[in-house]
Order: C-alpha cells, then structure tokens, then sequence
C-alpha cells in the first residue's frame, strides 16, 4: 500500500490523500478537494484512480468529487446516511464492510459520528495499520461539531473506536491543524513535555512533507486522549469548579471540546 498525502495549500489547510495498490497502481482518492494536484500526482506515477471516498459532506470535503469522478469515472463511496447530503454516491458505506484497492489494499470503514452524524474514517489492513480519520481525529485534536455533529457522539467515537487502535497506527487526517491543536494541549496541559518538543519541531514544518503520528504518540500530545491526566483536570476545575475531582472521561472530554470552540 503506497499512501500518498497531498497538500492543498488552501485557507482550510485540507490535506487529500491516493492510496496506491502496488502491484496494480489503482487508487483511491479520499476527499480530493485539490482534484488537479490529485489527478496530477496519479498521473506523474502511473496510477489510476478508480474509486473516491468521501469522509463526509462538508465542502471542503466533497468539492472535488465532481470534476474527479468526470475525468476518471471513478465510483463514489460515502457513509450510507449521506446520500441526500452527498450528490451521486455509488456505493452507501456500513461499519465493517471492506474496501478493496487494486489486488493487494483493504481498508475497513469505521462509522465514526460526532464532527457530523454520517462521518466513515478508514484504517488499512496492514501490519503497519493506517487511519485516514477525516474531521474526527486531528493531528493533537478533534474536530468540532458545530455542522451537523454532536459532541456526546465524538465522545463515543474516541472512547470506543480510536482509543482502541494498535498504538502502531499512523494518523492520516483531513487537515493540518497541528500546530494550534499543540498550543491548545499546553494551554490545557501546561507541563506536557511531549507536546511541548513537538510544538518546536512542528512549528515550522513544510506541509508538503508533515509529520505523521501514531495512535501511541496522540495519547501522549493530544488533549482529547489525555482525559484522566491530573493536570488536565486540575487546569479544566479552574474554569469548572463543579466538576469535582474527579471527573468521569466524558465529562473532562466535553469540556474540553466546549472551550476549544472558543479558544
Ligand atoms: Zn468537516
Ligand atoms: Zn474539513
């Protein structure tokens, strides 16, 4: 499996993704905004993209499909509930079922609701797992749920289905929001080191060239994986007293979700 992650360069910071059957160069084009630089990078490596997925409905997400799917005839796969969000779905996606790339990539979608209700994250079946996570999970983030979404769902999602992951999977999201998400992190979590190093190596970093993290490395940098950190918690009573010292995870999840609308 080749993965093939494509800046825009856009105001969004939109990062669109090929990923590449080997043995056949078949691709699958995940929410190809930038069409021509995704048609344009297949075409430079001899590969053929045969299959679209979108995360979910937002434009940013779903604005390529169109001139993508004309110049390639590519068959459109979103999450079942999307279809009267998305124009043109060929193929309605369930938790569990197995996308097939070429001869040699599968990818199971997950149903991951909370940026919005109909959002499909996908993760590789390889040894080295991979999880194209959309507007869910975030480089040191999550995504707001503010259209369309529900905080309670992301909630869920994170606590059911991402924490789970092997720690050896890679984090392919649907933006480059890195470097805030870490100033959020410290700005909740003051005396994460972990956070703090990777804010200076990430400050700067070319987003055509971005870092790539692991499940193990956002459960140490990333706020929303670190809801029974003492600090976390001692730093969220300032502002919610009444929350206790001990706080359930889905609490210290949704207030910090709350003050990162704001933040
Ligand atoms: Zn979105
Ligand atoms: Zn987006």
């Amino acid at each position: 499996m080749i993965v093939e992650q494509i800046w825009t360069g856009n105001a969004y910071r939109n990062f669109n993704y090929l990923i590449v059957c080997e043995e056949t160069g078949e691709a699958l084009a995940i929410d190809p905004l930038d069409h021509r630089k995704c048609l344009a990078t297949a075409k430079k490596n001899g590969w053929t993209i045969t299959q679209i997925l979108n995360t979910h409905e937002h434009g940013d997400h779903t604005g390529g499909n169109k001139p993508m799917i004309a110049a390639t005839g590519a068959k459109l796969l979103a999450h079942r509930n999307a279809k009267n969000t998305i124009a043109g779905i060929d193929i309605g996606l369930d938790a569990g079922d197995v996308i097939t790339v070429g001869r040699s990539v599968e990818l199971l979608a997950l149903d991951t609701p909370g940026h919005t209700m109909t959002h499909i994250c996908l993760l590789s079946k390889t040894d080295e797992p991979a999880l194209f996570c959309g507007d869910t999970l975030f480089n040191a983030g999550a995504g707001n749920c503010h259209n369309g979404g529900h905080p309670q769902a992301m909630y869920e999602t994170f606590a059911s289905q991402l924490a789970g992951l092997d720690d050896n999977t890679r984090i392919y999201p649907g933006h480059d929001y890195i470097g805030n998400n870490l100033e959020f992190t410290l700005n909740r979590e003051p005396d994460n080191a972990a956070a703090k190093t990777l804010l200076t190596e990430v400050q700067h970093q070319d987003a055509n060239n971005a870092l790539v993290t692991t499940i193990a490395q956002e459960k140490e940098i990333n706020t929303f994986f670190r809801l029974h950190s003492p600090s976390v918690i001692a730093t969220l009573r300032k502002e919610f007293p009444d929350i206790g010292d001990q706080p359930d995870s889905e609490t210290v999840f949704l207030k910090l979700r709350e003050l990162r609308n704001s933040w």
